[in-house]
């Protein structure tokens, strides 16, 4: 299998990914286009791009952004609203495997940033239920929540005319090279099914023998062409307009804005999605034996392209953490309902690994535990600053939290 001579990508990449004469993949071609792009001229394009629609929406919101309490939510927020002088209504898809980190940050974000936002729980049982079935189907326990973190954003934008998403990054450009920054793609229906739901809508998942009807897999319907057409709603992607840098853009808002961050099972990256039990955890443990890598590969070649690794640090770094065996496996069964047994009798149709790397994987112990200090600041191996309000294990899937508020100062 060709693997890139610059990043650690292979050709099994799960987005499909194309080499050139001299080894480099297309993610590493396009990425290069981040030093020769003229940035201050994609940022003009923007802000022109921004002062229309806030000319157009008087009386409504200038744009929604989603957000979530585990990644560059605060960065985006920071920018469009403080920066960019836009009024965006904060749309947050409630993913259930929620942290208290995620939760705190998520709420901190309101009050910081002085936002009006529109939240969706869909019925625990329903999300459940769903998740049952994807586990059957599509090995996944991720499905139902990329239906809803793509999905809700565009409900309210159809529900609430507000007709500008803004998103962060742009998966298929920043990883695979998918497109240039300059072809400044945008968000859509196929990308979204094909990539982000792995082939299947909501309405593809309706199954009457696993109680999953019309009538609640409809909540999670996309809006029609006929309302987006008619209203003009689009989605943009910051990194084809700014410089996307998610390490340095997250440092900041560790130092600005006291944004939290943990230690994770199997990435050494401590900034995104810290929000989720299971995202870093268990979803991509079951990654890994599907597709043969996970996300610290994602990571690690991310960062090597940044000059914030070296290849040689990159790969160390993912021998170190790949095989780590999922920390949160029992409190999923225990929130599904299900054994283990079952559990991985059902993940045997998906698995793709070689028979070394899962004795690998069944002879690594657990990772060593989160560290959880009151206000630390402090830095592992792999230079990701761990930062906490709070020494409180994160120990429960929380489906909800109070909120933590008042006496921050805001723009
Ligand atoms: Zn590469």
């Amino acid at each position: 299998m060709k693997v890139c001579k610059r990043c650690l990508y292979s050709e099994g990449h799960a987005l499909n990914l194309t080499f050139d004469k001299e080894g480099i993949c297309s993610g590493c071609r396009v990425h290069e286009e981040k030093d020769s792009i003229d940035w201050i001229e994609r940022e003009k394009k923007l802000l022109k791009l921004l002062d229309f629609y806030r000319a157009k929406t008087k009386k409504n919101y200038d744009c929604i952004i989603p957000i979530s309490g585990g990644k560059d939510s605060y960065f985006i927020v920071d920018l469009i609203k403080n920066k960019y002088k836009m009024r965006p209504l904060l749309v947050a898809y409630n993913k259930q495997y929620n942290t208290k980190m995620g939760i705190r940050n998520l709420n901190y974000l309101k009050t910081i940033f002085q936002c009006d936002c529109i939240e969706n729980t869909i019925n625990p049982n329903l999300s459940k239920k769903i998740t049952r079935y994807t586990l059957d189907k599509i090995g996944s326990i991720y499905w139902y929540n990329h239906l809803g973190t793509t999905t809700f954003p565009v409900q309210v934008a159809a529900k609430y005319k507000i007709p500008l998403i803004i998103w962060g990054a742009h998966q298929g450009i920043d990883q695979v090279g998918m497109f240039s920054h300059t072809d400044e793609v945008e968000m859509t229906r196929k990308y979204r099914k094909e990539h982000d739901l792995m082939g299947y809508e909501a309405e593809d998942m309706i199954s009457e023998k696993d109680e999953l009807y019309e009538r609640d897999m409809s909540k999670l319907f996309y809006p029609s062409n006929k309302d987006i057409e008619t209203i003009g709603i689009r989605g943009i992607y910051l990194n084809n307009y700014i410089r996307w840098d998610s390490k340095l853009q997250h440092e900041e808002m560790i130092k600005k804005y006291n944004y939290e961050t943990m230690q994770q099972t199997r990435t050494f990256n401590t900034y995104d999605n810290v929000d989720c039990f299971m995202y870093s955890d268990l979803h991509d443990y079951i990654k890994y034996i599907k597709l043969g890598y996970g996300k610290v590969t994602d990571h690690v070649s991310r960062e090597i392209r940044l000059n914030h690794l070296s290849r040689e640090e990159g790969l160390k770094i993912v021998e170190k953490y790949q095989y780590n065996f999922p920390k949160y496996l029992n409190m999923f069964l225990e929130w599904l309902e299900i054994s283990e047994k079952e559990f991985f009798k059902k993940l045997e149709k998906f698995n793709k690994l070689k028979k070394e790397d899962i004795n690998k994987l069944e002879k690594r112990v657990l990772f060593n535990e989160n560290i959880h200090s009151r206000d630390l600041l402090y830095t592992n191996n792999e230079k990701f600053i761990i930062n906490s309000r709070t020494n409180c294990i994160d120990d429960k899937i929380l489906l909800f939290d109070k909120g933590y508020i008042n006496n921050i100062k805001g723009n």
